[in-house]
């Protein structure tokens, strides 16, 4: 038996507003990431199991080792069909905001997500969540948007309506944030929600497999490349840096999510409990932040770079060079030394 932790009211009020919705749209943030995929997918089926007319958007592309996911060939990806995805949007009389605190999360769709008329539903796990939905179902101290949506499946009465597609998804989800719960899983009752999706019959070690285990031949170089020539840790600061340049990702035939998982490389070093990677794309440097116990990435993330996040992954965005990015971060870590030093 899981606990409680969704408010009572807030399953009601989600009850009710599904019951009198038909045209559903899901939306997740930029970027999107097995978690963000993963719950959108997972209501994705729970929604059409119980009839109703429903489409997930996402702003830009998702990695390909997501697209094995049940669902995942109907996503509508606005960057790609920017027409289908306004219509949806305009069309919709409920919409879902899955794996964001903010908008502008959103990206390029948050213009056509902030102009739609219908009321916007909120389940996520990230810290302050800004004003922008009318229901609003946010637990940070879960450590997965694909675990509160199983769990508000659960306690809307539905555990029998979760198919072994929609579990799937829900799997993906919680083992991703979690990096393969080694992280941010010490929850027992991560365990209970796994031993139930089991028994519906997800195969764990396939999804692992999968999702981390299908890099393509340059991916891997890259990674290698990454660490190899590109890593630069700073022992007093107990930190680690990796810089890529368009011209260096080009090189190793860049995909979206290729760079997935390269941050949390230099948390493998002994000693380094800060690790960041700033990868440079057309219009901006994209930055990642992950550390190891107490220290707060997403502090330094918000701090220095405008973004946001959890405690031991944020992340961040430059609208300058990548020399500038860099050197607004070396300048900015001595800030945080009474925080890194041994
Ligand atoms: P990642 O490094 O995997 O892109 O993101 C790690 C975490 O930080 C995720 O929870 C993600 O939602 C959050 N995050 C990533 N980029 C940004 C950003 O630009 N702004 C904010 N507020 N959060 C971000
Ligand atoms: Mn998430």
């Amino acid at each position: 038996m899981l606990s409680k932790i969704i408010a009572e009211d807030l399953v009601s009020r989600l009850r009710e507003s599904i019951a009198i919705k038909n045209e559903i749209v899901i939306t997740c943030h930029v970027g999107p990431d097995g978690d963000a995929i993963g719950s959108s997918l997972a209501l994705w089926h729970y929604l059409r199991g119980l009839g109703k007319s429903v489409h997930v958007v996402v702003p830009n592309r998702f990695p390909d080792f997501l697209a094995w996911m049940p669902g995942a060939d109907e996503i509508i990806v606005y960057e790609k069909d920017r027409t289908r995805a306004e219509e949806v949007f305009a069309q919709a009389d409920l919409i879902f905001a899955l794996d964001f605190n903010e908008p502008k999360r959103l990206d390029k769709l948050e213009p056509v997500f902030s102009k739609a008329a219908a009321p916007r539903i909120l389940i996520d796990h990230h810290l302050y969540p800004d004003n922008f939905a009318q229901l609003v179902i946010s637990y940070p101290e879960i450590s997965s948007t694909s675990e509160l949506v199983f769990r508000a499946i659960c306690r809307m009465g539905h555990f029998e309506r979760i198919t072994l597609p929609c579990a799937q998804c829900v799997y993906t989800g919680m083992m991703t944030d979690t990096g393969g719960f080694s992280y941010n899983s010490n929850h027992p009752e991560i365990y209970t929600i796994i031993a139930e999706l089991i028994k519906i019959g997800v195969d764990k070690d396939d999804i692992y497999r999968k999702v981390f285990n299908s890099y393509s031949h340059d991916r891997l170089k890259l990674r290698a490349y990454s660490i190899y020539r590109k890593m630069k840790v700073y022992p007093k600061y107990r930190t680690a840096l990796i810089t890529l340049t368009l011209d260096e990702l080009n090189r190793f035939n860049y995909q979206a999510g290729d760079t997935e998982g390269v941050v949390n490389i230099p948390l493998s070093i002994d000693g380094v409990v800060f690790s960041v990677l700033m990868r440079e794309d057309t219009d901006k440097i994209k930055i990642s932040f992950r550390s190891q116990g107490t220290f707060p990435a997403n502090k330094v993330a918000a701090e220095l770079f405008g973004g946001g996040g959890h405690l031991n992954a944020a992340g961040g965005e430059s609208y300058t060079t990548l020399a500038e990015a860099v050197d607004k971060f070396r300048k900015g870590l001595p800030a945080y030394r009474h925080l890194l030093e041994e």
